[in-house]
């Protein structure tokens, strides 16, 4: 082994870069962040990454892709990367990092620490989460057949979600707290247009119930003030994304929200920083097609440093 390659996080974009990186005998080490595994731990069964008929746990597919890179001499660390510096060695970039435990210097850097779904930050929806509190209709609306269901927001996700979920669900509620849409108007319409969609304009949840499950939760008017319980299945929030890019604000470009923006291919425009993942993907979000970012991004990587060596 021989150069030094660090990966900021463990979605499936961290750790197929790890099982690459780490195959192809590169020093590699994987900072695992605070939710190890990433978004996918809070997913209950995953039924459309290839390869597994009968689906998987989203918790025991990311524990697999860790054993996986480990297998091939990965070092994982349960800590969080919250600064770098770079610089030169010689005449080659080197970059060191600020963890949780200390510094450490490396010789490229994989960037794939996701973004995480917004949630409304009600009183106790951790305990809710995967268990009729939901942020990703692809992953999860298919638990939803002839139930019925509430999606959040009014931008085109929550469109794009209520139009989806309604394959699968007897009824849709589009809940959003004013009358102003984000959504462009073609979403909208299709929206509008679908019989088994329902609006609740100028709502807001201001609570989920439930013992074990959500079971019903209470909507609160902003006109009126009223609160009501309203009896529903399912939550879907569709309120916007929050790219994982607070430690790299102001050293590589972003778009407006956050983003990370690969310049040629998947490397930044800092030669040596590779960005892999929903960092950087603001439209497919998949499992599998962070896993191919990951890849893409390690294959990238281990070019470059052949490059320079
Ligand atoms: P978005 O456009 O920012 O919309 C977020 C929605 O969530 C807004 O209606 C907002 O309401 C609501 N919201 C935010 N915080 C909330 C809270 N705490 N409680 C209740 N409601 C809240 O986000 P997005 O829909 O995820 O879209 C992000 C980007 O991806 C956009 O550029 C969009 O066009 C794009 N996108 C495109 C497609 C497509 O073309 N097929 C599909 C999906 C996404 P307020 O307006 O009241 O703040």
């Amino acid at each position: 082994m021989s150069q030094k390659i660090a990966i900021i996080g463990s979605g499936p974009s961290g750790l197929t870069a790890g099982i690459y990186t780490s195959r192809a005998n590169l020093d590699t080490t994987i900072f695992l962040g605070i939710q190890p595994g990433g978004q996918l731990t809070t997913t209950t069964e995953i039924e459309n990454f290839p390869g597994f008929v009968n689906g998987i746990q989203g918790p025991e597919l990311m524990e697999n892709m860790q054993k996986q890179a480990e297998r091939f001499g990965a070092k994982t660390k349960f800590e969080t990367v919250r600064d770098f510096k770079y610089g030169v060695s010689g005449s080659k970039p080197i970059f060191t990092l600020t963890h949780d435990s200390g510094e450490t210097t490396y010789d490229a850097v994989i960037i794939a620490s996701g973004a995480s779904a917004r949630y409304l930050n009600l009183p106790g929806e951790e305990k809710y989460i995967g268990r009729g509190y939901h942020s990703c209709a692809t992953c999860d609306g298919f638990f939803y057949k002839n139930k019925e269901i509430i999606v959040i927001g009014a931008g085109d996700s929550a469109m794009e979600e209520a139009n989806f979920l309604t394959k699968f669900a007897s009824k849709v509620y589009i809940v959003h707290r004013s009358e102003n849409f984000r959504a462009s108007k073609i979403m909208i319409e299709r929206a509008k247009t679908n019989p088994k969609i329902e609006w609740l304009l100028n709502k807001s949840i201001v609570s989920l119930n439930g013992e074990t499950k959500i079971g019903s939760v209470d909507l609160k008017d902003s006109l009126t003030k009223e609160v009501t319980n309203f009896p529903i299945d399912g939550v879907f929030v569709a309120i916007g994304h929050i790219p994982n890019t607070d430690f790299v604000k102001g050293k590589l470009s972003m778009n407006e929200a956050g983003y990370l923006l690969p310049k040629n291919r998947t490397m930044s425009e800092i030669e040596g920083i590779f960005i892999a993942g929903d960092v950087e993907d603001t439209i497919y979000r998949q499992a599998i097609t962070a896993a191919g970012d990951g890849c893409r991004a390690a294959m990238d990587c281990e070019k470059w440093l052949e490059s320079i060596e």
